[in-house]
């Protein structure tokens, strides 16, 4: 239903929480309850200084837009605009759910964003392979995030509870290799994850 613009290259990561140990709340409570030598945390710390730097935990609405909001000005209805705000707003909520869970959030290497295809205009959505003409991804109700080990689309489907709650329904991981499809509004079948056809 809903294909990726592109998932560019495999395998880069911009922020690891898992090996962020001094982003951990529980590491943060260890030290503050067994404070260590200024020096040793600073060694501790240094290397991975690098992948904090610039990394994204959130999704922007001008992420989201990719750029289209300005080529396809006619297009962007108000309508859209809620739609869009509604689901980067949603979207960045389950970006915290899988922080909290320290799962890798990645940024695709070409843009530098996590979103893999945010909203498309009914001409780039029939340029899209295997994009369904009504994609949720026209009036903005969907998001694409890069996921290029399927590791989000993991964490979802283990945490259906948590998806309902944040009102976000998934596109079956076998139709997503590469990215993870998430949608604000229930599909046809209703179910929270559903399968393109
Ligand atoms: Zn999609």
């Amino acid at each position: 239903m809903c294909s990726a613009d592109s998932t560019g290259h495999r395998g880069q990561s911009c922020l690891r929480l898992a090996s962020a140990p001094w982003y951990s709340c529980t590491h943060i409570g260890r030290y503050a309850v067994n404070p260590q030598p200024k020096k040793a945390l600073a060694r501790r710390a240094a290397p991975h200084i690098p992948q904090i730097a610039g990394a994204s935990r959130v999704v922007t609405l001008a992420q989201f837009w990719m750029g289209r909001d300005a080529v396809y000005r006619a297009e962007l209805t108000e309508q859209i605009a809620r739609n869009a705000a509604q689901t980067v707003e949603r979207v960045n909520r389950l970006l915290a759910a899988f922080a909290a869970d320290g799962v890798a959030l990645r940024c695709r290497p070409d843009t530098g964003s996590l979103v893999a295809s945010g909203w498309r205009p009914v001409e780039v959505n029939a340029r899209v392979p295997m994009a369904v003409p009504d994609s949720p991804h026209i009036d903005a109700a969907a998001c694409d995030l890069y996921d290029p080990h399927n590791e989000l689309d993991a964490w979802c489907v283990s945490n259906l509870a948590a998806l309902a709650g944040l009102g976000l329904w998934l596109e079956h991981p076998e139709y997503t290799d590469g990215w993870c499809h998430v949608q604000i509004r229930a599909p046809r079948c209703g179910n929270r994850v559903f399968r393109p056809w």
